[in-house]
């Protein structure tokens, strides 16, 4: 633009110069600043033309040739957990059995120096986020292995996908009763202390927060997010005391994140009740779609296959017993959380109320469901409230992506997830080789035209390091650019929920939400979860600041 087309308008709130600023607009634009005032970006350009809304009280943050971009978007995740690592034992990266079970002792041994105040919830000691794929047997934590971290005390630990978890014998003594016999795996008869699925759902109730605790969680998780340039979130929400915190949060004018709740299915008629819409709430707490599952996941033997597990052929998983007949023994080809005719009613039930769903799918057979539910529901991508998503949707065949592409449903996905997908890995081990490449093929889906947002599922909260996966991936089908992998995470999240128009780009007239990293990830493609986040804003105010 010709100099004198600048009008001398208003001074900015806040300059941010001396950068590399990445529009990600498609295609990607490159400017040198820019000018933020009252929460909205008002100019992006050169040095030279931001300068002129340099103003007395204008803040100027000179960024050193740091690289900044539209904040990122985690298009999937849960904040409560997030916040509820930081509050219980956090066991992520722990690679040895017995190092995870220590973690655990010295987390109980915390709660005991601190009891007294015990009501029936806080004298559970809970655990987040163990993987024993990473373990050399490559076996669940045991009612056994946690019965020696306390007797008294009831512990459960759940697995990193939060599809299973383990419970000591104090813990099975308390929620027997309520437990649904299926998903409770037993070994001659006793319960091994693994649960899966549904009976998942017995055990969050007992752990949830109450509003106190969402208040400290809702705290630690923003403070997280920020320090890892997220701005935005998708927060899948069930039974939980988030959507409250969020709003009270809201109303004290002290939630620095963009917030989109996608309510759970059980929830749609109080959603509905309650008046609520798709894309209706406030600048940063605004309702989403519906959510529901199909399956379970890859890790716990629960996603829902065509085929077999890999390592579970002739094995019935619920018991580790050979599989005594049948071709299809249940728990071999994984399970269905939500049967395919639920989901359809689910989907017709959300239509009526005017949402769109997002389905958990994970397995092929699972991603069959979801599509074929989603066709009959009329997905309207020129609606940009009625988006249809399928959460994961990581074993699609080409088939599958077609369709995908054909209805304009949005693959929710998560790159991290390729941290199993390496040879020999879990992905490897559970599905074969096959099936282990066929997952989260990024670059098939962006070139078959579905539209990609990117998320972390909490395992862990990290874009960057999830942009590394996706950048890095083992095979060309599932490698992406850096600049699409970063697209994906902002514009990809944004256009997911109908609020590319508001977010996810660096336009005039979108609102201030961005980062800025200490370096590039586009100069060293191989380190790029070594960069780190210099600085976040949120609607124009800095809310992290690490130069
Ligand atoms: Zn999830």
């Amino acid at each position: 633009m010709p100099r004198a087309g600048f009008p001398m308008t208003e001074a900015a709130d806040l300059l941010l110069t001396g950068a590399e600023v990445h529009a990600l607009t498609d295609p990607d634009r490159t400017a040198e600043a820019v000018a933020i005032r009252d929460g909205e970006i008002v100019r992006v350009g050169s040095e030279y033309e931001v300068r002129f809304l340099d103003g007395v009280e204008t803040k100027v943050i000179e960024l050193d040739g740091g690289v900044v971009l539209p904040g990122f978007i985690d298009a999937h995740t849960h904040v409560q957990l997030l916040g509820q690592y930081e509050l219980h034992a956090d066991l992520w990266g722990i690679e040895r059995r017995d190092a995870c079970l220590d973690a655990l002792r010295d987390h109980a041994a915390e709660l005991d120096a601190e009891s007294g105040a015990a009501d029936g919830r806080d004298e559970w000691a809970i655990g987040f986020r163990y993987d024993e794929s990473a373990w050399d047997d490559d076996r669940p934590l045991t009612r056994e292995d946690l019965d020696a971290v306390s007797e008294g005390r009831p512990v459960a630990v759940f697995r990193i996908d939060v599809h299973s978890a383990s419970l000591n014998s104090a813990a099975v003594e308390r929620l027997r009763d309520d437990l649904p016999e299926s998903d409770v795996r037993t070994e001659d008869g006793e319960p091994t202390g693994v649960i899966v699925e549904d009976a998942l759902d017995v055990l969050w109730e007992r752990v949830a927060p109450d509003r106190e605790d969402a208040r400290e969680l809702l705290d630690a998780a923003q403070e997280r997010a920020h320090r890892l340039g997220v701005t935005g979130v998708h927060d899948m929400v069930r039974n939980t005391t988030l959507p409250w915190a969020y709003r009270a949060l809201d109303r004290a004018d002290r939630l620095r994140l963009r917030v989109r709740l996608n309510y759970w299915a059980d929830h749609l008629d109080a959603v509905a009740e309650a008046g609520l819409a798709p894309g209706a709430g406030s600048e940063f707490v605004r309702t989403g779609a519906i959510k529901s599952y199909t399956d379970g996941s890859i890790g716990s033997h629960t996603a829902r296959l065509r085929e077999p597990y890999a390592d579970l052929d002739g094995v019935d998983a619920d018991s580790g017993d050979a599989d005594a007949g049948g071709d299809d023994a249940d728990g071999e080809r994984g399970q269905w959380v939500i049967e395919p005719d639920e989901l359809r009613a689910i989907v017709a039930d959300a239509a009526d109320a005017g949402f769109p769903v997002a389905a958990h799918a994970i397995g092929d057979a699972a991603i069959d469901a979801a599509l074929d539910a989603f066709e009959d529901a009329d997905a309207a991508l020129a609606d940009p409230n009625r988006r249809y998503r399928i959460e994961h949707a990581e074993l699609a065949d080409d088939e599958q992506i077609d369709r995908m592409a054909a209805a304009g449903v949005v693959a929710s996905a998560q790159p991290n997830f390729l941290q199993w997908a390496d040879e020999g890995g879990l992905y490897d081990r559970r599905l074969g080789v096959e099936r282990r490449e066929r997952a989260d093929r990024f670059r098939r889906w962006l070139s078959a035209g579905v539209p990609v947002a990117f998320g972390s599922d909490c395992m862990p909260m990290d874009p960057l390091y999830g942009v590394h996966h996706a950048v890095n991936a083992p095979t060309d089908e599932q490698r992406i650019s850096v600049t699409e992998a970063l697209r994906a995470y902002t514009y990809g999240g944004a256009f997911a929920a109908g609020d590319e128009d508001r977010l996810g780009t660096i336009e005039v007239g979108k609102e201030a939400d961005l980062v800025a990293l200490e370096r590039s990830p586009w100069d060293d493609p191989g380190g790029i979860d070594d960069v780190d986040v210099a600085l976040t804003v949120v609607d124009g105010d800095v809310v992290y600041d690490d130069r």
